[in-house]
């Protein structure tokens, strides 16, 4: 929560806030996010416009994961930009609040900065995340990284579903 009030609404009038927030839980994805409490450092502009407050900010934070194709787990770190506009909630008719979804509402001067930094890392981060970018992931049959073990083979057995498909080729011949 932002407080804005110092800002006071004057049109133009703008400030500039950097602060260390602990991270709030579940930010991110399942297998990839901002570890609870871990730190999230804000840099923001407030700026106050005519019918409410415009927050640009950027936000930094360590990332905790693991890789999708080989479980390997990832360390990493995030950078996100967003902006939003918070409209003042005594200037809007109650039943009469914008559906729309890029704007949100000050309650009481107070800026909630949650959602906003919850939709950025989401949209920033990716769907899979990998421990590097060609990561060849898991051995089929043995399960292991092949990251680690690149050249490991295993006696070449003709599975039993393929030796059939194997034989009816030799039939077309
Ligand atoms: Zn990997
Ligand atoms: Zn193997």
């Amino acid at each position: 929560m932002l407080d804005t009030r110092e800002l006071g609404r004057r049109p133009g009038s703008q400030r500039e806030v950097s602060r260390s927030v602990p991270a709030p839980a579940d930010l991110g994805i399942e297998v990839l996010h901002v570890p609870e409490g871990a730190p999230v450092e804000l840099d923001l502009r407030i700026e106050a416009v005519m019918e409410g407050v415009l927050v640009t900010g950027e936000a930094r934070a360590a990332l905790e994961g693991e890789c999708v194709r080989c479980l390997e787990p990832i360390d990493d770190e995030i950078d996100v930009r967003f902006q939003e506009l918070f409209l003042y909630d005594d200037q809007v008719t109650p039943g009469e609040e914008p559906e729309d979804d890029g704007v949100s509402m000050l309650e009481d001067d107070l800026l909630d900065l949650e959602p906003l930094l919850r939709d950025a890392v989401v949209l920033a981060l990716p769907f899979q995340p990998l421990c590097e970018e060609d990561c060849p992931g898991l051995c089929v049959e043995c399960g292991a990284r092949l990251k680690d073990d690149p050249d490991h083979t295993h006696e070449a057995a003709i599975d039993p579903r393929w030796a059939g498909l194997t034989a009816l080729k030799h039939d077309e011949d």
